[in-house]
């Protein structure tokens, strides 16, 4: 057991198993911050890298009521996070997306060359763990990508 500061409140401690160090938040704050209050609307990966611009996020909205002062700041900041830069997850640019789209973790380029001719056949989920794993692989990706689908042609067929 390793003990751990938590991301979004540093009083919190929690302990991680071996192999989970990667965990950053408590369990508290996964659920209640990040599951509840966030995670329908952003991608862990996008919460994680803005984090501070949603903790004063939310510090805002607990004081929120109709004060126009603070309903000023609030939609400045979440503005902020809404437009903010990502990096695209297969060729590494920079680029801005609009929030309501789950493919945001890749730039228009790498959407139309690796999303779109996985998108009729796969889920969300599993296209994001198909072009990890082409991604980690290295090599050239769109070779790994034809490969991909010559060797699951008859999942694709059947549709
Ligand atoms: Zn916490
Ligand atoms: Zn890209």
């Amino acid at each position: 057991m390793i003990t751990k500061k938590c991301l979004w409140d540093d009083t919190h401690e929690f302990e991680v198993k071996d192999g989970e160090e990667y965990k950053v938040l408590c369990p508290k704050c996964y659920y209640n911050i990040y599951i509840n209050t966030y995670g329908e609307r952003y991608v862990w990966y996008d919460f994680i890298r803005n984090i501070n611009l949603f903790k004063k996020l939310h510090a805002l909205s607990e004081l929120i009521d109709d004060n126009s002062d603070f309903n000023v700041n609030y939609d400045f900041i979440n503005k902020q996070i809404q437009s903010v830069e990502k990096k695209c997850r297969m060729c590494g640019k920079t680029f801005h997306t609009g929030k309501d789209e789950d493919f945001r973790y890749l730039c228009k380029a790498c959407y139309k060359k690796f999303y779109l001719p996985l998108k009729d056949y796969f889920s969300v989920k599993e296209i994001e763990v198909i072009l990890t794993t082409i991604k980690n692989d290295g090599g050239d990706m769109v070779a790994a990508l034809n490969t991909f689908l010559q060797n699951n042609k008859e999942k694709l067929n059947q549709h």
